[in-house]
């Protein structure tokens, strides 16, 4: 069994929300005060979400799990769902996308329940930027955070960016500088329309057009033909002629959704098949009423046969998605 669409595309990396909980409240993510987040009971206990990974893994052709959220490490049992995910057969490949805070204390805990690979978050170097972007005065964490993944070995760091308008616009070649110095990987994503406050708007995104603009005054980029895109949405460049690369995702500018390998599901055990998607299947439901690992199976595989060719961002009937990327797990 496989989780295969009508448009011949199969989901082997699943996504998974922790919590729709933050710490941070990154201006393109979430409003000042915060969501209204989900009632705790609302919430896949550890057994639940391992059990749903043990449906994915071994009868679904689930190869990659990626934990996120909203916060993933302000999960109390992380550790733990890392763990009994690494031990699961056949194992998947274990990463997580974190905004860093916390990671001085996890990381090496992470890395040896089984973490395979991370990445961080981090769209400004100047701690007063920072305060504006993410409204909380953390960059410090964050770069600690950065250099406690380096040192457990949770290697190579890769680095998450997004750039917005009058903000952080013009740290594209800083960031790229830093991370350069510090072996990081950087990957710069254009801004989706999945904050919570819809105020996403076209004309202030930085494109990637853009990005590759900024990057080119500054380095030389030769497209990396020995990593090719395949289903990896980062179009990735060699700097200066190599090793070290650079990843552009122009989830908007340019979509890559017809080779897309992704299923995601919520921190309230909902599979969307897309971060666009405008329905979700309740998993959640089914388990806590007694469904077999086979019934779930085949829920999950429905949901998945439903998927759309496309997230249609450019088409004029566009609808944002009710659910913001913190509950999505972007
Ligand atoms: N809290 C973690 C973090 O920030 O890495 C994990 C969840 S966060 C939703 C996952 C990634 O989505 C982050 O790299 C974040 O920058 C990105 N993201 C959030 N909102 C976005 C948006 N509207 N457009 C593009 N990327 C976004
Ligand atoms: Fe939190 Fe991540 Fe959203 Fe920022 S992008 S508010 S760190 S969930």
């Amino acid at each position: 069994m496989m989780l295969a669409d009508s448009y011949g595309r199969v989901a082997t990396d699943l996504r998974v929300s922790l919590t729709d909980r933050c710490n941070l409240r990154c201006a393109y993510c979430m409003p000042p005060e915060g969501l209204d987040w989900l009632p705790a009971p609302e919430v896949l206990t550890g057994d639940e979400i391992v059990r749903l990974l043990r449906v994915a893994v071994s009868m679904l052709g689930v190869r990659e799990v990626r934990f996120t959220g909203g916060e993933p490490l302000l999960r109390k049992d992380l550790t733990s769902i890392v763990a009994r995910t690494a031990a699961l057969e056949p194992r998947p490949e274990i990463s997580l996308t974190t905004n860093g805070i916390g990671l001085t204390r996890l990381a090496g805990a992470l890395r040896d329940a089984g973490l395979d690979r991370i990445n961080v978050s981090l769209d400004t170097l100047r701690p007063e930027v920072f305060r504006k972007l993410t409204r909380r005065d953390r960059l410090d964490d964050v770069l600690a955070g950065l250099e406690a993944a380096a040192a457990a070995g949770l290697t190579p760091v890769k680095v998450n960016t997004v750039l917005m308008r009058g903000l952080n616009e013009d740290e594209a070649v800083p960031l790229l500088k830093y991370c350069l110095s510090c072996g990081y990987e950087l990957r710069f994503i254009e801004q989706m329309p999945l904050d919570a406050q819809h105020g996403w708007k076209r004309a202030e995104m930085v494109t990637a057009g853009e990005i590759f603009a900024a990057l080119e005054s500054a380095f030389s980029l030769i497209p990396d033909d020995a990593h090719a895109r395949g289903s990896a949405p980062a179009e990735t460049f060699l700097i200066d002629g190599g090793p070290v690369r650079v990843g552009v995702i122009a989830s908007v500018t340019r979509p890559f959704c017809g080779s897309c390998d992704r299923v995601r599901l919520t921190a309230d055990g909902q599979v969307r098949n897309c971060l666009f998607a405008r329905q979700e299947s309740d998993l959640r439901t089914a388990l806590r009423s007694g469904a077999t690992d086979a019934q779930i199976a085949a829920r999950w595989q429905a949901a998945v046969a439903g998927k759309l060719p496309g997230h249609g961002i450019n088409d004029p009937s566009f609808l944002q998605p009710d659910r913001p990327m913190s509950a999505i797990g972007g």
